[in-house]
């Protein structure tokens, strides 16, 4: 059996497990393609169960296109915040506001344009709103296509994803969505990342080629890792009564946009009288912040901050989860 032989042979024994098995989510079941592009975004290097309750509030919130075109950045952010990888939501805005004028694309080129849609997003898109043959193709979907394969090819390859996508292309069934989705639940509820895969559930058995090998967790082959870079940084929860100094971030970048305590290179005795010390780290994907919080209070309401108090923080300032082990200080007053 060649390769497309075999995932030929794999793709009805998969929508029949996906039909008893799939989980109920929260944004399965619809075929608007906002609401699935919506989901789609915010389960970017995301996890399902943290997603949920975003999706639901962020939907009450902004029901249509329309509705998330027509608010302010600083909301949007808001709603977001938490989930991280900010740069989604602005992505999410900015297309939604193209979304609002021309309506909702209606095949892969046209999804594929809008701000922060990439190849994965665009497939997934179209395969489950318009029940397209168009594959997505991600690290979970390559892990177990690599599996089924016994693939030897670097899922970290640039080249990879297009020619996974590729034979996808060939086998693809009637029922685009469901077997985009089936792809990924498998992958996500069977097939998994860490640890071994549940092969005694799996439908591809007798299929499966590193199953039949014994070797499932040889694959997928991953290229070795770069280290992230550390960098050390001072954060200064600066207090003067109520309020707390904030600065905004640039509006590119890491975070961008967004706001955070400022970050110091001198001394925090600099600022007024040190009340408390904490130290907390952050990883991103490619950067790790190794950071020293310092609580102080102010001598005076520098001008070069904007300062605000902690309810109006909590209400309107979209302050990144990186900055969440200081949140704690601001529910001190410091008089
Ligand atoms: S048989 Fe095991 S390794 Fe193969 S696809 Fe199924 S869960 Fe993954």
């Amino acid at each position: 059996m060649d390769e497309i032989q075999r995932l030929r042979a794999a793709v009805q024994p998969l929508l029949a497990w996906y039909a008893q098995n799939k989980r109920t989510l929260p944004w399965r079941g619809t075929h608007d393609p906002y609401r699935i592009w919506v989901s789609e975004i915010m389960l970017q290097q995301t996890r399902v169960e943290a997603v949920k309750e975003y999706y639901r509030k962020f939907l009450e919130r902004f029901p249509t296109a329309e509705a998330l075109a027509s608010a302010s950045t600083e909301e949007v952010l808001k709603a977001w915040e938490g989930l991280g990888y900010y740069s989604r939501a602005r992505n999410l805005h900015a297309a939604a506001k193209t979304i609002a004028e021309n309506g909702f694309p209606k095949d892969y080129n046209g999804v594929r344009a809008l701000s922060g849609v990439g190849d994965y997003t665009a497939g997934a898109i179209c395969s489950i709103a318009y029940n397209l043959p168009c594959p997505a193709v991600d690290g979970n979907v390559l892990r177990v296509l690599t599996r089924l394969l016994a693939s030897g090819e670097s899922i970290d390859a640039p080249e990879t994803k297009s020619k996974f996508a590729e034979r996808l292309r060939e086998v693809y069934p009637e029922e685009a969505g469901d077997f985009c989705q089936a792809l990924m639940e498998l992958g996500a509820i069977v097939c998994v990342p860490n640890g071994a895969p549940l092969c005694g559930e799996c439908p591809w058995q007798t299929l499966c080629l590193a199953h039949l090998n014994g070797n499932e967790e040889s694959f997928p082959v991953r290229a070795e890792k770069r280290a992230r870079r550390i960098e050390n940084k001072q954060v200064l929860v600066l207090c003067h009564g109520e309020e707390f100094a904030l600065v905004k971030r640039e509006e590119k970048g890491l975070l961008a946009g967004m706001w955070q305590f400022p970050f110091i290179e001198d001394e925090p005795e600099h600022y007024g009288e040190v009340i408390a010390e904490r130290k907390a780290k952050h990883i991103f994907t490619h950067v790790e912040w190794h950071m020293t919080g310092y609580l102080v209070r102010a001598r005076e309401k520098a001008p070069q901050f904007v300062w605000a108090s902690a309810e109006k923080i909590a209400e309107s300032y979209a302050v990144p989860s990186a900055f969440k082990a200081f949140l704690p200080w601001l529910a001190r007053k410091l008089k």
